[in-house]
């Protein structure tokens, strides 16, 4: 696909995300304008619009696996893979992977969060693309992006839907290169 192709299909994937993401005020906690993207996953069209504009992204980056947080990164990393034709690598919220595990823990406004990965699924050499549906504050993609590199593996991008670009994610996730689909 040509340069212009490919901005033309993140630009209608833009689109589609306006009409198919839902501002859900206060939650889970009141101030939170929460961004539902069940409307999305429920049209095919749309979902399958979306899925290769993230994909044509990513294609020129030479990945070999595409990670996704969870649980709603989860959605949008196994489709990527498959079209870009390399693995999907879970990063998971403690204490849900058998076996050993690698940790990353950090802050969160109240208290702490820890995601993990499998000891073993990342290889020396990997070059990972990580999908998250919303780029809030960047502190999960942070520690996902920490977590890979202690595995030995090299984070190439982050790529969301939604960034909500007022809480500076951007920023605290750099160096690591940030696509997002649609800015708000
Ligand atoms: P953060 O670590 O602050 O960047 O938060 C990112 C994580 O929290 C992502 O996994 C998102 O799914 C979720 N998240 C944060 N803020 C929102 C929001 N306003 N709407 C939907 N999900 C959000």
């Amino acid at each position: 696909m040509t340069a212009s192709a490919s901005r033309n299909a993140s630009a209608s994937a833009s689109e589609i995300l306006r009409s198919h993401i839902r501002d859900v005020a206060d939650f889970p906690k009141p101030g939170v304008m929460f961004k539902d993207i069940n409307p999305l996953l429920a049209d095919p069209t749309a979902f399958r619009t979306v899925i290769a504009a993230l994909a044509e992204q990513a294609a020129t980056l030479g990945v070999t696996k595409v990670a996704g947080i969870e649980a709603r990164g989860f959605f949008f990393a196994a489709p990527v893979a498959l079209q870009l034709g390399v693995g999907v690598l879970p990063i998971r919220k403690s204490g849900k992977l058998p076996g050993r595990t690698l940790r990353e823990t950090y802050a969160l406004e109240y208290g702490e969060a820890t995601v993990e990965v499998q000891e073993g699924a990342v290889t020396a050499g990997d070059r990972i693309l990580v999908i998250d549906d919303v780029l809030a504050t960047g502190g999960t993609a942070v520690a996902a992006a920490t977590l890979l590199g202690t595995a030995g593996a090299e984070p190439v991008g982050l790529a969301v839907l939604l960034e909500l670009t007022f809480l500076g994610g951007r920023q605290r996730v750099s160096p690591l290169p940030v696509s997002a689909l649609l800015p708000v």
